[in-house]
């Protein structure tokens, strides 16, 4: 497998306000009951090289989270990550590994995470120039490549404040592109979209897809999970209640959670 994760565990931890009398009633422990929120039990996935993997689930069921875990946008609890055969401790990450993991991957935010002040092509060749230190007309050949390959040659030099969130979007995902990754991870990168908008991203992802890209995308369009990804995986409270190959995830679900789920959104 080219990405094998193993029992990614993580719980959100709020303190809840000390009460009135924290000060009188001196009890350490007792009146700084913190609430513990367990949002990952335990997910494994494995991923082959150019599997596009989609996540479904209902909303809270710990996706987006397993996703920023993956790429230390959040620290785990526990788990590991194996990509192309180079481990990783999800939840003992140095500077080192964080740099060693991202250069492999990249990431598609649901809000874009583009630079305002910075023009499309600069938001694709940012990283390229910071990051990697390549030389400038280098970077924005690469970057004047990968913004056609989005279908936005021609909105180069826009602003993002000049463009639509469909088109902010495909800037956010040549960027992605430009990095040369072995796998994107995309975060419900639909959902922030007037409905007419998605469709230029996702035919984008489609192109991606249909080129062998290696993708892991929680989504809510089921369209895409049924007629672009090569496996579905659907998620509850946390853990991976079933997974399979797309086709054979919608026509013949295993476990009755999973049917509910699919009558539900039907
Ligand atoms: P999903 O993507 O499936 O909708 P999320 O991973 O976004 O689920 O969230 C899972 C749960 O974790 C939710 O209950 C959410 O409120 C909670 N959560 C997410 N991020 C944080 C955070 N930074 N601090 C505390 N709770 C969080």
């Amino acid at each position: 497998a080219m990405l094998e994760i193993r029992n990614v565990q993580k719980t959100f931890r709020t303190d809840a306000k000390p009460g009135l009398h924290a000060g009188i009633f001196h009890r350490p422990g007792a009146r700084k009951a913190a609430q513990e929120l367990q949002v990952l039990r335990g997910v494994d996935l494995t991923v082959e090289k150019g599997d596009v993997v989609a996540i479904l689930g209902p909303s809270g069921s710990g996706k987006t989270t397993l996703l920023r875990c993956l790429n230390f946008l959040e620290t785990a609890d526990a788990g590991q990550l194996i990509l192309d055969g180079e481990s990783f401790d999800l939840a003992h990450a140095n500077r080192a590994d964080i740099a060693r993991l991202r250069k492999k991957t990249a990431f598609v935010f649901q809000n874009y995470n583009l630079f305002r002040n910075k023009t499309a092509l600069q938001n694709v060749t940012e990283g390229l120039i910071v990051a990697r230190r390549m030389p400038r007309e280098q970077a924005d050949a690469v970057g004047m490549k990968m913004l056609a390959k989005v279908g936005l040659a021609d909105r180069a030099d826009s602003y993002p404040r000049q463009l639509s969130g469909g088109q902010q979007q495909r800037v956010a995902i040549a960027r992605a592109l430009a990095s040369d990754p072995e796998i994107i991870y995309f975060d419900e990168p639909t959902s922030a979209l007037d409905p007419e908008l998605t469709g230029e991203v996702l035919s984008v992802m489609r192109q991606l897809a249909e080129e062998g890209m290696t993708m892991l995308v929680v989504t809510h369009e089921m369209g895409f999970a049924r007629n672009v990804s090569s496996k579905t995986v659907f998620m509850e409270n946390g853990v991976v209640v079933e997974q399979a190959p797309s086709r054979q995830f919608f026509a013949d679900p295993k476990e009755e959670r999973t049917r509910e789920f699919l009558r539900k959104i039907a």
